[in-house]
């Protein structure tokens, strides 16, 4: 078993590219020919290996499909246009009205937007804290089909009950879906905690250069679908590990239509590349800023789960192979939050998370603001809450910008 970094590096070409090229080629392509007609009805009717048409196969996205399965030690990967494409046609193809299930409440803010949609089309969700498996367990019900979790929770930082939940899971014979974006599989892989399906935003830390969209559904084969009640006749055939994963990509894909783009594959498959790299340095220099913003008194509270008075710092330590590149803190109530913003020159005030740059939000005002502040306030949500993706610049300026925006603060 090679080295992560070394595996993704020489994943292209271990599988024979023409012209030996390194990289795997961009097929900007979206049918394929047939010298045999026979060739054609059996690819269509999965007897043989072979590409379709470009809404659920290509060549280009298929290489990082490989990839990803690589990275998460899982069976089989399907990737999307986005993120919200995996989760939507994940929920889409694998739950039907009538069904319910059990998510954690610290969730990211659009997936929460999703879920309560589905619930409005007949898919129940129960939202619990999920740093405590005991809610979950409280929340199964009968008709529970699937737990959705994330790792670390965007922007408070709550580590999840992973391994517990897992255990729960296997119990009961639900999938459990866990959301790696945060951890990435440099992080941790949630195979190791008896995770169903893997999903993965590739546009954060694995792309990592915020320059493309993209997300992934890993199947990681510790689920005997033959038990799922919700798997069409059609693709009950095979190694019954995988029938989920082929329904959501051969139903899915096909109904839904979040596919992603093999442009999209491969800006994602070049970022990849470095994610160990880039997460070594963005999660030193987290942990570097994580302490300096501790110790200054402008600063009333500092979430990080690197840091040890954090609720969940010893759990963070046990599955994590360094504590996330994503902390937030709280204001002084003296402070001005969109004065303090502005005086940062090196740290950019923008969305998003896992970009190379470090990039601060006042999430209140912006991520969570159509959510209201009774809904805020039940999420542990301050007005002062800043939320900051630290990037791979050299920590001694992002340390000097922080001091000095800090200062400028207090001076007022
Ligand atoms: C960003 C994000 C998503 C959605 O990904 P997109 O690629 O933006 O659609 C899902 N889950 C988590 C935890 C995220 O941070």
């Amino acid at each position: 078993m090679r080295g992560f970094t070394t595996t993704i590096v020489h994943a292209d070409r271990l599988n024979a590219i023409e012209h030996g090229s390194l990289h795997k080629p961009i097929h900007a392509n979206v049918a394929y020919g047939y010298a045999d007609a026979r060739d054609l009805a059996a690819v269509f009717q999965g007897r043989q290996r072979g590409y379709s048409y470009g809404r659920q196969i290509n060549p280009t996205v298929e290489a990082l499909e490989h990839k990803i399965s690589e990275m998460e030690a899982g069976v089989a990967s399907v990737c999307f246009a986005t993120g919200m494409g995996a989760i939507g046609t994940l929920l889409f193809s694998l739950l039907k009205a009538g069904d319910h299930f059990v998510s954690s409440s610290f969730l990211f803010g659009n997936t929460n937007s999703l879920f309560n949609s589905f619930a409005a089309h007949g898919v129940d969700v129960t939202f619990v804290d999920a740093t405590d498996a005991r809610e979950v367990g409280n929340a199964i019900t009968p008709r529970t089909r699937l737990v959705f979790v994330e790792t670390i929770a965007n922007p408070r930082t709550q580590v999840t009950d992973l391994a517990a939940i897992g255990r729960l899971c296997r119990e009961h014979g639900l999938v459990y879906v866990v959301d790696n974006t945060m951890t990435s599989p440099y992080l941790f892989r949630p195979v190791d905690v008896d995770a169903s399906l893997v999903v993965n935003s590739l546009t954060k830390y694995i792309g990592g250069h915020g320059n493309v969209l993209g997300g992934a559904l890993t199947e990681v084969g510790n689920f005997d679908w033959s038990a799922f009640p919700n798997i069409d006749p059609t693709y009950r055939s095979g190694d019954a590990r995988l029938w989920g994963l082929t329904q959501v990509k051969k139903k899915g894909l096909r109904d839904f239509g979040a596919a992603m783009s093999p442009e999209s594959a491969h800006h994602v498959a070049i970022g990849a590349e470095t994610l160990a790299l880039r997460l070594e340095r963005q999660c030193a220099n987290s942990m570097a800023l994580a302490t300096l913003l501790a110790e200054r008194e402008e600063v009333r509270k500092v979430y990080y789960p690197g840091l040890t008075d954090h609720p969940e710092y010893d759990r963070a330590k046990a599955l994590f192979r360094h504590p996330g590149a994503l902390l937030s803190f709280e204001l002084d109530s003296s402070i001005d939050v969109f004065e303090f913003l502005n005086r940062l020159q090196v740290i950019v005030k923008s969305s998003n998370l896992g970009d190379n740059r470090t990039l601060a939000i006042p999430v209140a005002h912006t991520i969570y603001y159509e959510m209201g502040a009774q809904r805020r306030a039940s999420m542990g949500i301050d007005d002062s809450l800043i939320r900051i993706s630290v990037g791979i610049e050299d920590i001694d300026d992002l340390v000097a910008d922080l001091e000095m925006a800090l200062e400028g603060s207090r001076s007022r």
